[in-house]
C-alpha cells in the first residue's frame, strides 16, 4: 500500500502561497468579467470534495457576442494589422507575465485538477511560457510560396490568418495545452475564443488576464466559461469561426466534427489514447522501470499520452514487474501542494468513481490485480487512490482497451516483438507509443511499425514543438507542430501576376 499524506485545508496553502482563490468564476470577454447567463457550476477542490468557487456558465448568446466582437477586432486590424516585430514582442512580455506569475498559476491548476503543484510549477507552467516564446521565434521562419514556371506569370502562395479561432479545451493539462493553441491561433493575426473545461475555470481566465496586461487587444481574446453541450456547441457553430481546436475525449470529439462540419469548419481533434509501452527484453531495465512508472503516473495518470498499456517480454517479465510493482507500491499519494507528493486526488467525483469502477473488471476478465489501488485511508475523505496495476492475460480486456485516464497500468507479457506489435496495434487508439530497447533494429522495426502519432524511444514523454503531434485512428486528426498549428490557423491564398502585358481575347469586339 503506497504512502498517504493527509490533505491539509486548501485555505492553509492558499495563505502560505498568498494568493487566493477565487470564489465566484465568471467569463471573460472584450475584457470584461462577464456574469454568466446559463446557470451557476460547483467547482470542488478534488482532495476534499469542498466547494471553492461557483461558475457562472456562459450561454449560447454570450457566446455571440464574443465571436461577434472577436471577429470585428480581427476586421479592425487592432491586432492583425500590427507589424509582426510588435506581435512578437507582446508575446514575449506574455511569457514573462507567466514566468514572473508561475507560482500562482501552478497553484489555481492544482486547486482545479488536484494533480501535484510540483508538476505544474516544474513543467506545465514553463512550457505555457514557452509555448509563446516558440511561436513568437516561429512567426519569422514563416514564408510562403513562388511559383515561377508557368511563363508569364508569378504565381505566389500567400497564408492569411482565418480570422476568428475556437479553442476548446480539456481539464488534464489546462495552462500546456490551451497556451499552444491560444499561441498558434494568435500570432498570425487571428482573434480567439477559448473554453476551458468546466473543471478548470481558473487558470485559463487568469491567462487571458495576463495577456490583456501584456497588450493583446481586450477584443482579441475571451475566456467562455460554461457547459461543453452550451457554451462549447455555441462557439463550433458560431458562423464567424473559422477553425476549431478541440482536445478532450473521442466522443466529444465525434460530436463536434459533426456539428463543425455544418459551416465547413477547418478542424484539429486531438482526443483519448490507450498508449503501449513495450519494454523489449534487450532494454536497458532501470530506465524502462523509470519511464513506465513517468509514463503512467506522472499528471494522476490522468495524460492523454499516458503508457498505460505496459507490454513487457517473457524474458525480462519477472524482473520488470517485480521491481515495477515494488516502486508503485512505495509512491506517494496525497496532499497535492506536498512536494514528496506523486500521485495527487482525481479530478472529480464521477471521474473517480469511473476509475474505480475498473478495478472490478479485472477479475471479471480473468486478470489479476497486482495493486489493488482503492482510498489509502477513506476515513479522510478527497478523491484518493493508491496506484492500481493488473496484470492481464488478454488485450481484449476492458482495462486494456478502454481509456481509464488514471493511475491505472495494465500490464500484458509477450514472447516476439512481432506479437508486441500486433498487441499495441489491436486499439482504437494510436497517439503515442514507447519503445524501451538497446537493440536498433527492435527500434525500427517498433517505431516503423506502431499506428501511432508519435514513437518515445528510450524516453518517456518527450515533446519538440517543432514536430508534428497528434493521434492515428480515434486518437484524433490533424497536428500540432510546425506546420500544423500554423495551418489550422491560416488560409492559403493564391495570387497570380502578370510578368508581362498580357493579351487578353476580346470577347464582343467583333465587327
Ligand atoms: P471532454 O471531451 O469531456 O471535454 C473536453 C472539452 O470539450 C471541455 O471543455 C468540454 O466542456 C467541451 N465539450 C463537451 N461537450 C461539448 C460539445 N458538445 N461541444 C463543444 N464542446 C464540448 O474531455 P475531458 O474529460 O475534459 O478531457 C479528457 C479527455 O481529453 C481524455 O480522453 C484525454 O485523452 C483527452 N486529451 C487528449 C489530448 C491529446 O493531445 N490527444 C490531450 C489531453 C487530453
Amino acid at each position: 500500500m503506497s504512502r498517504f499524506v493527509p490533505p491539509a485545508p486548501l485555505a492553509h496553502h492558499s495563505d502560505a502561497f498568498g494568493f487566493t482563490y477565487p470564489s465566484e468564476v465568471n467569463s471573460l470577454i472584450n475584457g470584461q468579467s462577464i456574469t454568466g447567463d446559463a446557470g451557476t457550476l460547483k467547482l470542488l477542490y478534488p482532495a476534499t470534495e469542498a466547494c471553492i468557487a461557483t461558475v457562472s456558465a456562459a450561454s449560447a448568446s454570450q457566446v455571440k457576442t464574443a465571436a461577434d466582437i472577436a471577429a470585428e477586432t480581427f476586421t479592425s486590424r487592432s491586432w492583425a494589422g500590427l507589424p509582426l516585430e510588435e506581435r512578437q514582442a507582446t508575446f514575449r512580455a506574455i511569457a514573462d507575465l507567466i514566468d514572473k506569475n508561475a507560482d500562482e498559476l501552478a497553484f489555481l491548476q492544482t486547486c482545479e485538477t488536484g494533480i501535484p503543484y510540483h508538476q505544474f510549477r516544474g513543467m506545465h507552467v514553463a512550457r505555457a511560457a514557452q509555448n509563446f516564446r516558440f511561436f513568437s521565434d516561429a512567426a519569422t521562419t514563416l514564408s510562403g510560396e513562388t511559383y515561377t514556371q508557368t511563363g508569364r506569370y508569378l504565381s505566389l502562395s500567400i497564408e492569411e490568418p482565418i480570422g476568428v479561432g475556437a479553442i476548446i479545451a480539456p481539464w488534464n493539462a489546462p495552462l500546456a495545452l490551451a497556451s499552444m493553441k491560444i499561441a498558434a491561433c494568435m500570432i498570425t493575426g487571428n482573434s480567439c475564443l477559448v473554453k476551458p473545461s468546466e473543471q478548470t475555470p481558473y487558470s485559463l481566465y487568469r491567462l487571458a488576464e495576463l495577456m490583456l496586461e501584456a497588450g493583446i487587444p481586450s477584443g482579441a481574446i475571451h475566456v467562455i466559461n460554461g457547459t461543453g453541450p452550451v457554451a462549447g456547441a455555441a462557439m463550433v457553430e458560431h458562423s464567424k469561426v473559422g477553425a476549431v481546436n478541440f482536445v478532450g475525449g473521442t466522443s466529444t470529439g465525434r460530436r463536434i466534427m459533426q456539428s463543425a462540419s455544418q459551416g465547413l469548419k477547418k478542424l484539429s481533434l486531438e482526443l483519448g489514447g490507450k498508449s503501449a509501452n513495450i519494454i523489449s527484453d534487450t532494454a536497458d531495465i532501470e530506465a524502462a522501470i523509470d519511464g513506465s512508472l513517468l509514463g503512467i503516473f506522472a499528471g494522476n495518470g490522468e495524460q492523454c499520452l499516458a503508457g498505460s498499456r505496459i507490454l513487457v517480454q517473457r524474458g525480462v517479465a519477472d524482473a520488470f514487474i517485480e521491481a515495477f510493482i515494488q516502486r508503485t507500491q512505495n509512491m506517494i499519494v496525497g496532499d497535492p501542494f506536498d512536494p514528496d507528493v506523486e500521485i495527487g486526488p482525481l479530478a472529480f467525483r464521477s471521474h473517480y468513481d469511473r476509475v474505480m469502477g475498473f478495478i472490478e473488471t479485472v477479475a471479471e476478465d480473468g486478470g489479476e490485480l497486482l495493486c489493488a489501488g482503492g482510498h489509502p485511508s477513506p476515513d479522510k475523505g478527497g478523491l484518493f487512490t493508491s496506484p492500481i496495476v493488473a496484470l492481464t492475460q488478454s488485450n481484449l480486456d476492458r482495462v486494456c482497451q478502454e481509456e481509464i485516464f488514471g493511475p491505472f497500468a495494465s500490464l500484458i507479457v509477450f514472447d516476439t516483438l512481432e506479437d508486441a506489435i500486433e498487441i499495441a496495434n489491436d486499439s482504437e487508439f494510436g497517439l503515442v507509443s514507447y519503445i524501451w530497447s538497446q537493440d536498433i533494429q527492435t527500434m525500427m522495426t517498433t517505431a516503423t511499425r506502431i499506428q501511432a502519432g508519435t514513437v518515445w524511444v528510450n524516453t518517456p514523454m518527450a515533446r519538440d514543438l517543432r514536430a508534428p503531434f497528434g493521434g492515428y485512428k480515434n486518437s484524433g486528426i490533424g497536428r500540432d507542430g510546425l506546420p500544423g498549428s500554423i495551418e489550422l490557423f491560416t488560409e492559403q491564398k493564391t495570387v497570380m501576376i502578370p510578368t508581362e502585358k498580357l493579351v487578353i481575347p476580346k470577347l464582343g469586339a467583333k465587327p
